[in-house]
């Protein structure tokens, strides 16, 4: 079999490539529940989306988000492989974080306590490491918890040492897991528990992008530094195929720096699939950024088609939702005044961030009128509140049985008035000596 042609990778600087990558991602990890860019709160049960503040009653936003979401993650599994797993993931983040803390105590321990036995400096060494753990536990399980608890909240809660409350168990819960996750379990987590990691396994297909070793000419020095590297403790000579393989790209810059040293290129590159080979000039640019075959183009046209219909819903939402809907438990009643009244229930919410007020009028009716306050209410942001109120029409101005007729909606500040079109219902018979207790209509 022909060698492959080799590509020569960007300086195969991965790793400081990878850093930072992960630093932007710890800081957005942050940042998106405490300026609530992406957060549910449980409690108020609402979705925040770019500022946005979502009610979980708005279905087809939250479905359109999740499915764009859930489409978003399999195409970067079956385009990139575990690309996620080895930049993007906190768990792989802190892990390596924790990793790389663990050995830099150990050395500083070894270095200042050099008299005392090697079992005593390992004691040191775990109560130092557990010691700065332990903050760092608190603080991602707080940002974690954030994401379903307001932050406000939940420092308040931090401060009383909370551990009565559902709250207080869920955030001490959570702070005990972390940080046993962080002192003991760290890269074990990916491989026997993450369900993500299985799942992106499954996606993957011959043109998934991945890790591989590739030495026909038998170029190999068997330094092992490419092992050394590897934080997930596994030989990529082995097999490019490896379960545990997050594609961080670590062995390639192990390779490089040990093979570079002598002029020659790495025997660990990243490849597109089983072909051996990475993105080169010659292809067009589609295929040199993952769309190699008819099931990328097709998955990239349905996350454009969702992207598209949540930017359309988000466009044609409302903040203020007004519905309005007759209470036909009693069809008119004739009041004192003489008027025919229809009662009605309008359900109001403010889905928005300030204050709103609510007035309406009718249309398509002459002397149909809102009866009661004309200044119509106002709803502070979050509120949702239920209301009965009557439309009034003269008898002898409107026709017996069903009158047709819209409800105005006019939401201040908004630019335009949302038109309910309802019916009116006036007695058959309108003789005005008939007693208007004797008038009232009731449906059993
Ligand atoms: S084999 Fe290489 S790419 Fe795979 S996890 Fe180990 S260092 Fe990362
Ligand atoms: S770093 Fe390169 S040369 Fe060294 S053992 Fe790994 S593959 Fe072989």
């Amino acid at each position: 079999m022909n060698a492959a042609p080799r590509v020569t990778l960007p300086g195969t600087k991965f790793h400081r490539v990878r850093k930072t990558v992960q630093s932007i991602c710890v800081t957005i990890f942050i940042l998106l529940p405490l300026f609530d860019v992406m957060r549910v709160d449980l409690i108020r049960q609402r979705f925040y989306f770019f500022g946005a503040e979502l009610w979980i009653s708005e279905f087809s936003i939250i479905f359109l988000t999740m499915m764009f979401l859930w489409i978003f993650i399999a195409a970067m599994a079956m385009i990139y492989g575990r690309f996620y797993c080895g930049y993007l993931c906190p768990q792989m983040i802190f892990s390596e974080a924790a990793n790389t803390i663990e050995k830099r105590v150990a050395k500083l321990v070894n270095r200042n306590f050099s008299g005392l036995s090697s079992n005593a400096r390992k004691v040191i060494a775990h109560a130092a490491l557990y010691a700065i753990l332990l903050p760092a536990s608190i603080f991602f399980s707080f940002v974690f918890v954030s994401f379903f608890i307001p932050p406000a909240d939940l420092f308040h809660r931090l401060l009383s040492f909370d551990i009565r409350t559902a709250g207080g168990i869920v955030g001490a819960s959570v702070t005990l897991v972390t940080f046993l996750d962080f002192a003991f379990l760290r890269q074990t987590f990916c491989t026997a528990i993450c369900p993500y990691g299985y799942l992106q396994n499954m996606l993957a297909d011959k043109h998934t992008l991945q890790v591989f070793f590739q030495d026909e000419s038998g170029g190999c020095i068997h330094c092992e530094k490419c092992v050394r590297a590897c934080p997930m403790g596994i030989d990529i000579r082995k097999s490019s195929h490896q379960l545990e393989c997050t594609h961080c790209a670590e062995c390639i810059d192990a390779c490089s720096s040990v093979l570079g040293r002598m002029g020659r290129q790495t025997l660990i590159h990243y490849a597109w699939g089983d072909s051996g080979r990475g993105a080169t000039a010659e292809h067009k640019w589609y295929r040199r950024i993952g769309f190699r075959d008819g099931k990328r183009i097709a998955i990239l046209g349905l996350l454009t088609v969702y992207a598209t219909g949540l930017a359309i819903v988000i466009n044609l939402r409302q903040p203020v939702l007004v519905r309005i809907m007759p209470n036909r438990i009693t069809l008119y009643t004739l009041g004192a005044d003489g008027l025919v009244h229809n009662t009605f229930r309008m359900v109001a919410s403010n889905r928005g961030k300030q204050d709103a007020r609510v007035t309406l009028s009718v249309a398509d009716l002459a002397s149909a009128r809102v009866a009661g306050d004309p200044n119509g209410i106002v709803l502070k942001p979050g509120d949702e509140l239920q209301r009965e109120f009557d439309l009034t029409a003269s008898a002898a101005s409107i026709a017996p049985g069903v009158n047709h007729l819209r409800i105005l909606v006019h939401v201040a500040p908004g630019a335009k008035d949302q038109s309910l079109a309802e019916t009116f219902i006036a007695p058959m018979d309108t003789e005005p000596s008939t007693p208007p207790a004797l008038k009232a209509i009731k449906n059993k």
